[in-house]
């Protein structure tokens, strides 16, 4: 027997069992378009005049992120949104989401900036991952993708950068960082304040489950991903994701609760812990809180 949605009497497309409500495909995406404004409204205020933009991956996360920013704010005359992505070298895999990312701008009537660690860093990750097995080459990767990104949405003159992470990648980094014991990388997570040079970082998804990323993005014809990057490595977040996903069966509402506790809790680490203001890095300039940033250190243009 197929269970109706309990808002109306059509067919149910998705049971949440955390919040014990069937819900059809109108009411589903009635849902998620609500959360996510909650969470704009909660933590990333927009005003008037602002410049979005949103770091597009071609994936399921980001793609979803542009499409409701752009349906949320797309009709405002003064908020601007732009699509970018950053193309890191990565051949067989790279290409086709950078592809997605172009079809679904051009369907939107959104701008797309493509820039290249090949440009920007005269190197790319096809020649980096092979040094890098011991040290995973996400941390990497990530590091320089952020720099870039941060880069560019200051040249655009932006307030905010939006980026996909789920609640899903929410609680599993919190969980991750609980289980090393990491708390200056707790308080960096916290939703952020304005600091000079550093554009704001934005999570439209925090609070919806990946999986109805997936559904929500499946509805919509967005881009659903190719298979995986062929680097990815990160082996304790892999075993984080599958205790987190055994725990939500058992417990619905884990994922929620880890986040929603750490939301409280960020409050009182961010009396304890001040985040400092930003210095610049003395060899390219981008905002940091050493003398030189984290990205020119990994290039090597320290030495
Ligand atoms: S999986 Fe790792 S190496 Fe691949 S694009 Fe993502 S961060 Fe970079
Ligand atoms: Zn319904
Ligand atoms: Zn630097």
């Amino acid at each position: 027997m197929t269970m109706k949605c309990d808002k109306c009497k059509h067919n149910a497309i998705i049971f949440q069992k955390y919040s014990g409500m069937h819900l059809c495909k109108k009411h589903f995406i009635e849902d998620v378009e609500r959360k996510i404004k909650l969470t704009i409204r909660k933590h990333y205020t927009v005003k008037r005049n602002e410049t979005i933009v949103v770091g597009l991956s071609g994936g399921k996360d980001s793609s979803t992120t542009l499409y409701i920013l752009d349906k949320i704010f797309g009709k405002r005359p003064d908020i601007k949104i732009v699509g970018v992505s950053i193309d890191e070298g990565i051949e067989g895999y790279r290409p086709n989401t950078i592809q997605s990312a172009k079809e679904l701008t051009d369907r939107l009537g959104i701008e797309l900036i493509v820039r290249s660690f090949k440009d920007e860093y005269d190197t790319t990750m096809d020649d980096i991952a092979p040094q890098k097995r011991e040290k995973g080459a996400c941390s990497y990767c990530g590091v320089l993708r952020k720099s870039l990104l941060n880069k560019i949405a200051l040249e655009l003159g932006a307030s905010k950068l939006a980026i996909g992470h789920n609640l899903d990648d929410e609680a599993q980094t919190i969980l991750l960082n609980h289980l090393k014991g990491d708390v200056s990388r707790m308080v960096r997570l916290a939703p952020p304040k304005e600091l000079e040079g550093l554009v704001l970082r934005m999570k439209p998804l925090r609070n919806i489950p990946e999986k109805e990323v997936a559904l929500y993005a499946y509805l919509n014809d967005l881009p659903l991903g190719f298979g995986g990057c062929p680097y990815a490595h990160e082996a304790m977040r892999k075993e984080i994701r599958v205790m987190l996903n055994e725990f939500e069966v058992r417990h619905p509402g884990t994922k929620y609760a880890l986040l929603s506790g750490f939301d409280k809790m960020s409050g009182i680490l961010g009396k304890e812990f001040p985040q400092v203001g930003l210095s610049k890095c003395s060899i390219c300039g981008q905002a940091c809180t050493e003398d030189i940033c984290q990205a020119c250190k990994l290039l090597g243009r320290d030495q």
